[in-house]
């Protein structure tokens, strides 16, 4: 409840009855001016706190009751306001009621309260009580639909499992946050923490510090550094950690890596009924965390050197921590379409595997998705609960060369989904945000244009591992290759130092191990990320034996 009133000592009367009556469930607060209380209130929308009842004196310099509730009704439309009035300023009182939509007012003096104060107060109570008033103290984020930043920062939250509200800029409650935040809201998005911080389009960086994500190592050095937090990189976490090996895993994203994009993984042991990528990783994050491994985000590891016996990694913000032995987890990365007027939607319409974030945002209307194989087939059934239509489109005559048998079953027996073959995206347009895509039939090299909003891009994915060049041995596609993966010469592989034979996941630098989709030859599962996440771990110990 917040009461303002110029005289100090009326203010304090009003906030001293009402805390007597309504201290243990309500917090007063007071102010004696309408600015600060302004500012009172706004501070409590940016921690997501809710008012019940607005009481403001009539009679204040600068800006009076009425003035101040039409202001505050901005900033909670739903709180009831109440007028402390002199008998002299009743007929203002009474126009009031128009102008703020005013519930009550009162007469000064208000003695006795338990008959002038509290049963107006009660009144305001139970009928604030009966309407929609949850309270709203997460992390909220206020932007744009169709802004590519925007969209950047919830599926950052997302991915990392950072709760969070989403408003529009333009929608009533986000402009008043806006107002709130003090934010003109030509730079979105704007985040607001659960304690009513505000940051204006802030880095990934800034956002996981303030949201109380690691971002920096504890130590200088380690047994294991683990480069990546996908299922490989959280397999090797956890048996590292569980195993006794001073473990960090670095994941320049979110951990999860593309598993953690998936609306449901159905292949994977020990789940019959499927589990969502968000599930697993999460729990596979808790089981590292729990076991002692340090796990940073938005950490780029963009160097590897070897130093005598230490391994070094270098982070994008020229940040190094050593260790005896590295695994490198870093999985593969969305191939984006080339087509022209892609690259500038990317984000407000054009999206690479961000299905489960925008989910919502497509109730209702038609999706498109590109890619034949499971990772498009998954996406278009989770899809497809919420949009009007869904149409797969594939550049190959049939789903069923590139897509698991069952998931062809799925998407056939989804009403709302229909799957073009032979179909390419030519190009697309639109002003702000993705508004008409261009298809060619490849059979006949007929294009047409249709009306299209939401297009999501699974077209497979590539390592992006061009950091790791002069370090360790790639194959011509990138992937990093690994024991008897390695080129020989002269029945020894190229640039090997030692006498023994690279192990089985070891790279072409002693100590450095490889995992999951970034080694060559990998099967690109889960379960096969996961498990030579911790084989790698076994390696690691076999190496350190012998260091
Ligand atoms: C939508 C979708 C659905 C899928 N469904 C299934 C399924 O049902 N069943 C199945 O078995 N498989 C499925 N897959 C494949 C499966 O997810 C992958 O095989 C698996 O995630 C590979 O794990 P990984 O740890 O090797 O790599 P990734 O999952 O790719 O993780 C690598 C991580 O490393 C991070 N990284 C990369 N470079 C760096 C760097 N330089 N510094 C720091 N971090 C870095 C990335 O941000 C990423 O988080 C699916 C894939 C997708 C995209």
């Amino acid at each position: 409840m917040l009461t303002v009133d110029d005289d100090p000592g009326v203010s304090r009367a009003v906030a001293r009855d009402l805390r007597r009556r309504y201290g243990e469930q309500y917090r007063i607060v007071r102010a004696e001016s309408g600015a600060d209380a302004l500012e009172a209130l706004h501070q409590m929308k940016l921690r997501g706190e809710q008012v019940a009842v607005l009481l403001a004196d009539y009679r204040m310099p600068e800006m009076n009751g009425v003035e101040f509730l039409e202001r505050a009704m901005d900033i909670y439309p739903g709180a009831r306001r109440a007028l402390l009035t002199a008998y002299a300023d009743t007929s203002a009182a009474i126009d009031a009621i128009n102008v703020v939509d005013l519930d009550y007012y009162l007469l000064k003096p208000w003695d006795p309260p338990e008959e002038k104060l509290y049963p107006v107060i009660d009144s305001l109570l139970e009928s604030w009580l009966a309407s929609d008033h949850r309270p709203v103290p997460e992390l909220k984020v206020v932007g744009h639909r169709w802004s590519a930043q925007s969209s950047q920062t919830r599926e950052f939250l997302a991915r990392n499992q950072v709760p969070y509200r989403w408003f529009q800029a333009d929608e009533p409650e986000g402009r008043r946050l806006l107002e709130a935040a003090h934010a003109d809201g030509m730079t979105l998005p704007v985040v607001i923490t659960a304690a009513g911080e505000v940051l204006i389009a802030p880095g990934e960086t800034e956002l996981a510090e303030r949201v109380g994500l690691p971002t920096r190592p504890s130590a200088g050095f380690y047994d294991l550094v683990v480069i990546g937090g996908g299922p490989a990189g959280l397999g090797a976490a956890v048996y590292g950690a569980s195993e006794g090996l001073r473990t960090l895993m670095v994941e320049r994203i979110a951990t999860g890596g593309q598993a953690g994009q998936s609306s449901r993984i159905e292949n994977y042991l020990g789940f019959p009924d499927g589990v969502s990528g968000a599930q697993l990783t999460d729990r596979a994050r808790r089981q590292a965390a729990k076991f002692g491994a340090e796990i940073l985000t938005t950490r780029d590891v963009i160097g590897l050197e070897a130093n005598g016996s230490a391994r070094t990694v270098r982070f994008s913000d020229g940040m190094a921590v050593d260790a005896h032995t590295v695994i490198l987890a870093t999985g593969v990365s969305y191939r984006q379409l080339t087509a022209p007027g892609l690259a500038q939607h990317t984000g407000a319409g054009v999206f690479y595997g961000s299905a489960l974030t925008e989910a919502t945002g497509c109730t209702d209307h038609d999706v498109y998705i590109v890619g034949g194989a499971n990772s498009a087939g998954q996406a278009a059934v989770y899809l497809a609960r919420a949009a009007r239509s869904v149409s797969i489109l594939v550049r190959g005559p049939s789903l069923r060369k590139s897509m698991s048998h069952y998931l062809v079953e799925q998407v056939e027996a989804v009403k709302n989904i229909t799957v073009r073959t032979c179909t390419e995206v030519v190009e697309g347009s639109g002003d702000n945000h993705l508004e008409r895509l261009t298809l060619r039939d490849s059979n006949t090299g007929a294009t047409e244009m249709i009306d299209a909003q939401w297009m999501f891009v699974f077209i497979g994915a590539a390592p992006l591992t061009d950091w790791l060049d002069g370090t360790v041995l790639r194959d011509s596609r990138g992937f990093v290759l690994s024991g008897p993966d390695l080129p020989l010469v002269g029945g020894r592989p190229v640039g090997w130092p030692l006498e023994r034979a690279p192990y089985h996941l070891e790279t072409s630098v002693p100590g450095v191990f490889v995992a999951g989709d970034v080694r060559a030859e990998s099967a690109k599962r889960v379960a096969s990320a996961v498990g030579e996440g911790a084989m790698a771990v076994m390696l690691v110990h076999r190496y350190l034996e012998k260091l």
